[in-house]
């Protein structure tokens, strides 16, 4: 079968609703006006004359065995440079050998690039657009960055993700030709989004290559899926730059009485624990918040409780309860669940993409910060949290792509979200800006102060 395939590669989608079928809440504009772009590499402002892509050229076809014929010379270099990052990493100078890169002008200016492929014939180029304004590549990497359609807002990730398309071609051109028309469903989606905002699987490998060449930290799930649908191809990414979970506060009291003790004197919380572990869990996490709310008051007369009843599951940690019609809300710790092994757990979660930290303290965080939201506007809370019948309560695959960012439970429903939102943030954690307004929009609890 002779089997030759164009893909256009786009650039940024206009601004969609976030919410399910009914569309409730909908981001009219994101707001753009605040995104800080990366400045210009310096060399972007040097005049590059027509001599230089020949010299860009003759490197890639010389060093790096591309057969190269770039027009453009801006072209030239960001692809050049781009080869060199990968081949440096993987100390391997064939690394492409066998790839076609040209550049011509295309229609549309918002494409990048378009790839083209014979699996029979063994044969893969990349044609860079001369229309693209390659001169605004950093500011464009950037808004789709804040958009949540890629991984990074670093210069070269669209580059990287193109070179990184034609290495699951050269490593599994059979992987490679069934990926491009099959997507992830369900709960793979989710994690898939956390890259991107796509969930087709070809699409995924080569943004999975873009994130770890532009140094992001993932949770290990992404490499399963990459392994699983390349093959395990054998590529080297450089170090990922941590994201440097932040601590905050720790106890270590002597007695869950010492514990309750500082709990109802610093914030007139009345809880009752199962274990010292528990109880220095949750003081430090009621500490953490207080820190970013910038006042002790908002737990006053909160309650926790210790109770199996409402808990089906024993691997679930804790659950609010909250009645939008009275205003009250208490929290209900389950004492079946293995809090001793809490901190493997947390970090079990987070490296399934379930959770944005594997800080042990969130198991608890996050049910405070449903407090927090709830006790905000008990109505709206309770409104969106139950309204299954019109789709209040889901979010659809826009609304995915910038939510799914933080975590795949985030990506669940906006309460969620809000929850795991603060919980990546007061970790330190950044987002794109479109990952911010969503929050900023949905939350319904007191002003936060995150300290980064
Ligand atoms: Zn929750």
């Amino acid at each position: 079968m002779a089997l030759s395939i164009s893909i256009i590669k786009t650039s940024i989608n206009g601004c969609r609703n976030i919410f399910g079928p009914i569309k409730p809440r909908i981001i009219k504009n994101l707001d753009t006006s605040s995104i800080k772009y990366a400045p210009q590499l310096a060399a972007d402002t040097v005049v590059l004359s027509s001599k230089c892509s020949n010299i860009f050229n003759k490197q890639l076809k010389d060093f790096y065995k591309i057969d190269a014929q770039i027009q453009d010379p801006l072209i030239s270099r960001k692809a050049y440079e781009a080869v060199e990052d990968f081949c440096n990493i993987n100390k391997k100078n064939n690394l492409f050998s066998g790839l076609k890169i040209t550049s011509a002008p295309m229609d549309n200016s918002s494409s990048i690039s378009k790839i083209n492929f014979n699996a029979d014939k063994n044969e893969f180029s990349i044609c860079f657009n001369e229309n693209f304004n390659w001169k605004e590549l950093n500011k464009i990497t950037n808004e789709m960055y804040n958009h949540g359609q890629i991984a990074s807002n670093r210069p070269s990730y669209l580059i990287y993700k193109d070179l990184g398309e034609f290495l699951n071609f050269k490593y599994n051109p059979y992987a490679y030709q069934m990926s491009i028309n099959r997507d992830f469903c369900n709960a793979s989606a989710d994690i898939a989004r956390r890259i991107s905002d796509s969930v087709n699987i070809s699409e995924f490998n080569s943004h999975y290559i873009a994130a770890r060449m532009s140094k992001k930290e993932l949770p290990k799930i992404l490499k399963t899926f990459f392994e699983e649908q390349t093959g395990n191809i054998d590529l080297k990414f450089p170090k990922p730059i941590s994201q440097n979970i932040k601590t905050g506060s720790i106890h270590k009291f002597k007695s869950i009485e010492d514990a309750k003790k500082y709990l109802s004197e610093n914030y007139n919380i009345d809880a009752d624990f199962l274990s010292i572990d528990q109880a220095n869990l949750f003081a430090g996490s009621v500490d953490d918040l207080s820190k970013i709310l910038g006042d002790k008051k908002y737990f006053d007369g909160f309650k926790v409780k210790i109770d199996a009843a409402p808990f089906s599951n024993p691997g679930t940690k804790a659950s609010l309860h909250w009645d939008s019609a009275t205003g009250e809300a208490e929290l209900y710790l389950n004492p079946a669940y293995n809090w001793k092994n809490n901190a493997k757990l947390i970090k079990k979660d987070y490296e399934a993409g379930l959770h944005p930290t594997p800080n042990p303290k969130d198991s608890i965080l996050h049910e405070l910060c449903h407090w927090l939201d709830f006790k905000g506007n008990p109505q709206k809370y309770g409104a969106v949290e139950t309204d299954f019948k019109n789709g209040f309560r889901y979010y659809n695959e826009f609304g995915k792509s910038i939510t799914g960012k933080v975590s795949s439970y985030a990506a669940k429903s906006p309460a969620e979200f809000n929850a795991e939102y603060i919980c990546g943030r007061i970790n330190g954690i950044k987002y794109p800006q479109a990952t911010d307004n969503e929050f900023l929009s949905g939350w319904n609890g007191p002003k936060l102060y995150f300290t980064d």
